[in-house]
């Protein structure tokens, strides 16, 4: 389909070739593999020399469409759909670094990224280096002569800051590095960070993708040379997605510009609301004016995403206190979901840390994310009203005890 067509028309209509049974939408190929029509076009399909599909855990009809479609929207020539975002993340930094490389990425990363960084990529030689996402000034100072990729998250998780995706680009192309940014919390709708110069975009296609809490899925976009790297360690160590979980997240694009945009409306209807509220001592949301980056979310994303934070007054008690209050809000590890999600990080995600390490991303006591969701927003709202109410109530009587 045409290159030209606008990106909603393109989330709705790229689809693989239709099979001879002219379907409307897309079929599922449930195979592990695929025939060939003699012994010598087996040989040939194995030698690369022709195209087409061998074996699931290689490609499939489904994971190209999902892939072939996502690839589009994000701009990039390439791309590799895996079982989770997680395997996206591993596989494409395990694919292009090697044993004394080095890593120079956000502080404020998802809490498995960090694991990998520190317990697993420390065994096998592979250094990092955290910088902090705010502080662009000091990102130069911290590459080495063996640094060889730049791994952000922007906006971060949960602290809602930003990087300036135009100037990493070119931080990164003048030292020669792989740009690799996790695009999971804007998605290719918001942000599209290989228009900066981003050489590698990751999602968790769990989130916002699905965007109903269904499946796990992740994908690796960029471009052809280091995708084809990244498809050769794919290929041969196994992330594969499964095509049934392909075909969900290849519908789900078709309705995720919609999606974002109520996702996006709420938010801000939100986050406007609660600023200056008396029960919360913050508010954070990269379209409010009083966000120290506002300017620059307005230049790099089309809306200010689906996630929100605010400070409740009364520290860590306070903040589990507003959570068991909530009646409609769910309480679980996920976000980009249909249903708005709220999270205290100080007690759970983030428990692990020093005090001083949850401070450094952001993470006071008090500290709530909420994931919102596509409900009507005067319910969310009162939700959320009649929970700072009740969490007044019930840690005042415990204070006084
Ligand atoms: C959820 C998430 C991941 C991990 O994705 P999974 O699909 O759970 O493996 C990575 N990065 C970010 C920013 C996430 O929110």
């Amino acid at each position: 389909m045409s290159e030209k067509k606008h990106f909603e028309t393109q989330a709705v209509r790229i689809q693989t070739d239709n099979s001879l049974h002219r379907e409307h939408a897309a079929p599922i190929y449930m195979t592990s593999s695929f025939t060939f029509e003699d012994a010598e076009h087996a040989r040939a399909m194995f030698a690369d020399e022709v195209e087409g599909n061998i074996y699931t855990r290689f490609s499939n009809p489904n994971t190209n469409d999902f892939i072939e479609k996502l690839a589009r929207l994000e701009g990039t020539e390439d791309g590799v759909a895996t079982a989770s975002g997680m395997s996206a993340m591993f596989s494409s930094m395990a694919a292009l670094l090697q044993q004394g490389d080095h890593i120079l990425a956000s502080r404020s990363l998802f809490g498995s990224t960090h694991q990998i960084l520190t317990q697993i990529f420390t065994k096998w030689g592979i250094e990092h280096t955290y910088a902090d996402i705010d502080k662009a000034e000091m990102w130069e100072s911290l590459i080495r002569p063996n640094t060889k990729m730049i791994f952000v998250e922007t906006p971060s998780n949960p602290g809602l800051d930003l990087v300036d995706l135009e100037w990493l680009g070119e931080l990164a192309d003048h030292h020669g590095l792989i740009l690799n940014v996790d695009n999971c919390f804007a998605t290719p709708y918001l942000q599209k960070p290989a228009a900066y110069g981003a050489h590698l975009v990751c999602h968790s296609a769990t989130k916002f993708i699905d965007g109903q809490g269904r499946t796990i899925g992740g994908a690796i976009l960029g471009d052809r040379d280091l995708i084809e790297k990244v498809r050769f360690f794919a290929r041969h160590t196994g992330p594969a997605l499964s095509p049934f979980n392909a075909w969900l997240l290849s519908k789900s694009l078709e309705t995720l510009p919609v999606r974002m945009e109520k996702h996006c409306e709420n938010a801000l209807r939100i986050a406007e609301y609660l600023e200056g509220h008396e029960e919360l001592s913050a508010v954070k949301y990269p379209f409010l004016k009083s966000h120290p980056q506002y300017d620059l979310a307005q230049k790099q994303m089309k809306y200010g995403g689906g996630l929100i934070t605010f400070e409740v007054k009364g520290g860590l008690e306070r903040g589990k206190s507003f959570l068991d209050h909530l009646n409609m809000i769910s309480l679980t590890a996920n976000l980009g979901d249909t249903r708005t999600i709220a999270t205290h990080p100080a007690s759970t995600t983030h428990s692990k840390l020093t005090d001083e390490e949850r401070l450094q991303v952001g993470i006071t006591p008090g500290l709530v994310r909420v994931s919102v969701g596509l409900e009507n927003v005067n319910d969310i709202l009162e939700d959320i009203e009649n929970a700072l109410g009740q969490s007044k109530l019930a840690t005042t009587v415990v204070n006084e005890l």
